[in-house]
């Protein structure tokens, strides 16, 4: 589904993804960890050009998304993204806020994208929120609300990008059920997370990122009983 050849990115001279060769199937789903300024997000932000890679390629669905003549919005409608900061529009409702891309970029008429959105607030749990505004959730509420937005475009693959940091660690669990039914229902991921719990039992593959490498990819019985780079013994000594 996804792939990188040798994906590389600077920022001002300094280069944060120092070459990145990765295969993503259909139905994986990858967690990503590694230390704070490792370039986790870059990587990420990389997959859908919302950071432009400064070589290597970037293949999505069997095209070149880093070649100039590619249609990239057409092929970023497929992958969905949820950020730490939620990212809702504060002016618009929740149902809105689920309906805007769909009906804003074509795929839906507004009528199915209401019905699409009631589906989705149902999905997520917060059926009784659609005529409420951002301000009135809690942030678990609104990390749920912003999946269920990614989830109006029938994203092919969802990329995360530290879900659960941004919020009060009562509602973290919420959020990775959340996710976690996602995962048994056959969504391709890729989650940039700090939750190793969630590592252990959902990924079907562990990334460890270090200075802008992967430095281990492996199960994760593997990855967290087995680990082989000195640097991600170290980074699990300090995490686990
Ligand atoms: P992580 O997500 O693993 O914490 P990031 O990918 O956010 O790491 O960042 C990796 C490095 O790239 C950091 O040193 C960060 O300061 C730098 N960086 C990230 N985005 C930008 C940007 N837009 N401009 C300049 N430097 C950036
Ligand atoms: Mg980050």
């Amino acid at each position: 589904m996804i792939i990188t050849k040798n994906l590389k990115k600077s920022f001002h001279g300094h280069e944060v993804l120092r070459g990145i060769d990765e295969h993503i199937e259909k139905g994986e789903k990858v967690v990503v960890v590694g230390p704070s300024g490792s370039g986790k997000s870059t990587f990420l932000r990389c997959l859908n050009l919302l950071e432009v890679p400064t070589s290597g390629e970037v293949w999505f669905e069997g095209n070149n998304i880093t070649s100039k003549n590619c249609d990239i919005n057409k092929l970023r409608q497929k992958m969905g993204m949820v950020f730490q900061q939620f990212n809702l529009f504060p002016h618009l409702t929740i149902k809105e806020n689920i309906m805007l891309a769909p009906v804003k970029l074509g795929v839906l008429s507004k009528q199915e994208a209401s019905k699409k959105a009631e589906e989705l607030l149902e999905r997520v749990g917060l059926p009784d929120k659609a005529a409420a505004y951002p301000k009135q959730l809690s942030g678990g509420q609104k990390q749920r609300i912003a999946i269920a937005r990614a989830l109006a475009m029938n994203p092919d693959v969802m990329l995360f990008d530290e879900p659960t940091s941004a919020l009060d660690p009562e509602m973290v669990g919420e959020v990775l059920g959340l996710m976690k039914e996602l995962a048994d229902d056959g969504m391709t991921m890729v989650v940039v997370t700090h939750e190793m719990g969630f590592a252990r039992e959902v990924a079907t593959r562990v990334l460890f990122i270090d200075e802008g490498q992967v430095k281990e990819s492996n199960t994760p019985q593997e990855f967290f009983e087995n680990p082989q780079h000195p640097r991600l013994k170290e980074f699990l000594s300090k995490v686990l």
